[in-house]
């Protein structure tokens, strides 16, 4: 999958496949950083991070990768703001989620801003948001150095596309998504089996909808964020 990606990227030419190429780079070294605590903290909550985030990285590129498809198809800038918007969502998702467990602080849910377990989708923090933007401004940034021919207000729109993007994950996150319940600890998780080894039941939101798909929602939200944004600036 992320060779496929990173094909249509290559194909689309070099700039591309920088940016392409700086959302792995950033989103697994953050993915690496502090791992062991990570994985400590949020034990009770998510099944495994780097199976996850693997999983999250290739389903968050597709949405990347057929805005550029689209691109090939019939060439307009605002396919290719859409690719940028998506990127940016999915960047902006892992900045948010990998810098806001470690230092965020009690994460409240997005929707009704009642405390919720480190780890489970939906929870937000200021400072998770806050590097969310920054990972956002970060593709934005490198975008905008590399096609400066494309958007007079390429910064803006993926920047804020993303956010944007990053956002509706979590509020996608906090509703639809599944969410599982221990009995015994009785506590939320996105675990199948706890880590007291009873086995959790399906409490919320759709069975059907992890955290894969809301993520591809997410990036999806952050292209059509991008597209919408170059209308409004088009005037
Ligand atoms: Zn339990």
């Amino acid at each position: 999958m992320a060779f496929a990606i990173g094909v249509v990227a290559t194909a689309a030419g070099w700039a591309w496949a920088i940016v392409l190429v700086a959302f792995f780079v950033s989103s697994t070294a953050l993915t690496l950083w502090r791992a062991d605590d990570k994985r400590r903290s949020t034990i009770n909550t998510i099944p495994q991070l780097p199976e996850r985030t693997a999983r999250q990285v290739a389903a968050n590129g597709g949405v990347f990768a057929l805005c550029l498809l689209l691109n090939f198809r019939n060439v307009s800038p605002r396919w290719q703001l859409a690719a940028l918007g998506a990127l940016a969502a999915a960047n902006a998702d892992t900045w948010a989620t990998e810098i806001g467990i470690m230092m965020g602080g009690t994460p409240r849910s997005i929707l009704s801003w009642r405390r919720v377990t480190l780890g489970m989708s939906g929870g937000v923090t200021l400072f998770g948001t806050l590097a969310g933007a920054t990972g956002a401004l970060f593709i934005a940034e490198l975008a905008s150095f590399l096609l400066p021919a494309l958007h007079p207000r390429l910064l803006l729109i993926v920047a804020v596309a993303g956010t944007f993007g990053m956002l509706s994950d979590s509020m996608a996150g906090a509703t639809v998504q599944t969410r599982r319940y221990c009995d015994r600890c009785r506590e939320w998780t996105e675990r199948r089996v706890h880590p007291c080894g009873y086995r959790t039941s399906h409490r919320h939101g759709f069975k059907w909808i992890t955290n894969d798909e809301v993520n591809v929602f997410g990036a999806l939200m952050g292209a059509c964020a991008a597209i919408a944004l170059e209308r409004v600036l088009r005037g």
